[in-house]
C-alpha cells in the first residue's frame, strides 16, 4: 500500500498514515454537521499507523453511543483534524478531506443517515446505518 499523507487547512499540523483504513464511511451525526457544516468522511485508522506533527488542541463529548469524543484541531486554523474514543484507544478517526489525496478513499456506508438533512445527497449504490455503523472488523493477521 501507498503511505498517504495529509495536512489541516494551514499546515502547521501534518500527519502521514502508514495502514491502509479500516473502514470508510460518510457520518451524518449532529456533531458532525457541527464541526463540517455538513456530513463528512471519516476513516478509521490503527492508532500506532497514524504519526502527526504539530499542536492540536482537544474538545472532548460524550457521544449518541455513551463514550466520551475527544476530537482534535489544529491549534492556529482551527481545522477538526482527528478523532478518539476513551473506549477504543486502539482505534483513531482521520477526517478524510484533509488528506492530499482524498479520492484515494473509498467509502462503503453512510452513517447516522437518519440525522442527515433533507438535501443530503445519499448514495442509494452504498450501505445506509440509520444511527451508529457495526463494529469494525478486526484487523487482518499478518502473514
Ligand atoms: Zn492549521
Ligand atoms: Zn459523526
Amino acid at each position: 500500500m501507498t503511505e498517504r499523507t495529509g495536512r489541516c487547512l494551514c499546515g502547521a499540523v501534518s500527519f502521514t498514515l502508514a495502514a491502509e483504513p479500516l473502514a470508510a464511511r460518510i457520518c451524518w451525526c449532529r456533531d458532525c454537521q457541527h464541526l463540517a457544516g455538513n456530513g463528512t468522511l471519516n476513516i478509521l485508522v490503527p492508532t500506532e499507523a497514524l504519526n502527526i506533527l504539530g499542536n492540536l488542541s482537544e474538545h472532548t463529548k460524550t457521544a449518541d453511543s455513551g463514550n466520551a469524543v475527544t476530537r482534535q484541531f489544529c491549534t492556529v486554523c482551527g481545522t477538526h483534524l482527528f478523532g478518539k474514543s476513551d473506549t477504543r484507544p486502539q482505534f483513531r478517526v482521520v477526517r478524510a478531506g484533509n488528506l492530499d489525496n482524498p479520492s484515494s478513499i473509498q467509502p462503503s456506508t453512510n452513517i447516522w443517515a437518519d440525522s442527515a438533512p433533507v438535501w443530503a445527497c445519499l448514495d442509494p449504490a452504498m450501505e445506509r446505518a440509520g444511527k451508529a455503523p457495526a463494529p469494525p472488523a478486526p484487523p487482518p493477521v499478518a502473514q
